[in-house]
């Protein structure tokens, strides 16, 4: 990575469908922080011409599984890298299991500052009908797969979100309203983390 400042990083971490990609589309247009989707990149990559990952990804996602985290890690790295200079970099949808934890500790932990977690709570229902409802065309948005990423989601995401609770680090937003008046919220947050 260019220089030795540490990047500013955000994880967004909630349930499929709790809103973290249209929430860090409004965190981007104000504040400038770049948006780096990691099952976007993982997408990408899935569809990138001579990659030795496509059917790793494509079996993942599927399944609502979670892909290991040296293919993501270094995705993540190539985009903040690729990117240039920015305030600081919205991670969304990663770390959400104990390889990526440590994966990131390990490669990215001294390379970049985490300010906070933002935690996109919604209940499971609302989740689900909002991917049901999305028409995005992607591969995993129906019942079965939404069952069990919701599934990982519980059993593997929680408890990362509950070690960066331990470390004071989680800012929770309840997210079943509308978009924008989630967003007034968020920005309460992002105020905090930038005064
Ligand atoms: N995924 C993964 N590692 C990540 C992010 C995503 O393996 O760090 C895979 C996983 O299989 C997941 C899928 O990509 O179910 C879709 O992730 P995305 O973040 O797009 O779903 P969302 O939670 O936003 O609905
Ligand atoms: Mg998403």
């Amino acid at each position: 990575m260019a220089g030795d400042a540490r990047h500013n990083v955000v994880f967004v971490l909630g349930p499929p469908g709790s809103g973290k990609g249209t929430q860090c589309i409004k965190i981007s247009t104000e504040y400038g922080y770049i948006h780096l989707s990691a099952g976007d990149l993982l997408r990408a990559e899935r569809q990138r011409e001579g990659s030795e990952f496509g059917a790793l990804i494509e079996e993942h996602i599927t399944n609502g599984t979670i892909v290991p985290v040296e293919i993501t890690c270094k995705l993540l790295e190539n985009a903040m890298i690729a990117s240039g200079g920015a305030p600081g970099f919205l991670v969304d949808g990663f770390p959400r299991n104990e390889d990526n934890l440590s994966g990131w500790d390990r490669e990215m932990g001294p390379k970049t500052n985490l300010q906070f977690v933002l935690f996109l709570a919604c209940p499971t229902e609302v989740c689900t009908q909002r991917c049901l409802n999305r028409g995005q065309g992607r591969t995993d948005d129906n019942e079965e797969s939404l069952r069990k990423r919701i599934q990982t989601y519980n059993n593997q995401t929680l408890p990362i979100i509950k070690h960066y609770e331990k470390m004071n680090l989680v800012r929770e937003i309840d997210t079943s309203a509308d978009a924008d008046s989630v967003y007034e919220q968020v920005r309460n947050a992002f105020n905090k983390a930038n005064a």
